[in-house]
């Protein structure tokens, strides 16, 4: 185990079977929670439960691969950002499951991150499926590091846009299996320790045959350990020191 808490940046507690459950147990772990939602509507309910967590961020979310049916929340979205601290989950995503829908997706994240910028002092949890230039070309035009910090949640865009997004002040969520990806690995390798934060995508990861839950996150630890040739518990430390950074923002 580690000494400094586990930091689980990037998860969908409310998509486990007993959601009321898995808060309970990352708060009786102590595990620090960032946790999506995929609709503005489910974000009600998670903020009323996580009220009675303390160790559970719960984001506002609208899902880049629902916009196609539940584009229209959008509004109701704009109506919470005033509530909510934490964004998440948002993005683009241009696989060919949700590429019909990609010009929707582009005004509703556009609609976000002016929403953000205008408000200030947001921390939003961003996907970027086959979309890494236009998810920073926009995130460049539409929200300034000052005024709301972005971590790519899973990128996979290559080292040349990592870089660019390092440039432009964003961390990075990192879950073990993108370091099953030699690429992968290397890119991380390059962007600085301190921008670098871990997540399981829990429920849609899976370790061992099942489906990822926050504990997990050791895993992550363990191959970011690999990569910077270091123990998981200073790992660890490094990682809880860049949230307990990001947290301090808001
Ligand atoms: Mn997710």
């Amino acid at each position: 185990m580690t000494k400094s808490p586990l930091v689980d940046f990037h998860c969908h507690l409310d998509l486990f079977p007993d959601y009321v459950r898995a808060f309970a147990e990352c708060d009786r772990v102590g595990i620090e929670v960032f946790t999506m939602t995929t609709t503005p509507r489910a974000w009600l309910r998670n903020w009323e439960l996580a009220e009675k967590h303390k160790h559970i961020r719960p984001g506002l979310g609208l899902h880049p691969q629902l916009i196609a049916e539940r584009g229209s929340e959008i509004k109701l979205w704009e109506d919470l950002l005033p509530r909510a601290k934490f964004v998440g989950e948002v993005g683009l995503d241009a696989g060919p499951c949700y590429v019909k829908s990609f010009e929707d997706q582009k005004q509703v994240f556009q609609r976000i991150l002016r929403a953000c910028n205008e408000a200030g002092g947001r921390i939003l949890s961003v996907h970027s499926i086959r979309s890494a230039k236009t998810v920073l070309d926009m995130i460049e035009r539409w929200l300034p590091p000052q005024k709301g910090k972005i971590i790519l949640h899973w990128f996979t865009g290559g080292r040349t846009e990592a870089k660019r997004a390092v440039q432009l002040g964003c961390f990075f969520s990192v879950n073990h299996q993108m370091l099953h990806n030699p690429k992968n690995r290397e890119m991380i390798a390059e962007i600085p320790a301190d921008r670098i934060l871990t997540e399981t995508d829990g429920p849609f990861t899976k370790l061992a045959g099942k489906p990822c839950t926050p504990m997990d996150v050791t895993e992550v630890l363990k191959g970011l350990g690999a990569i910077w040739k270091k123990p998981v518990e200073d790992v660890g430390t490094i990682v809880f020191r860049n949230m307990m950074g990001i947290d301090a923002m808001v």
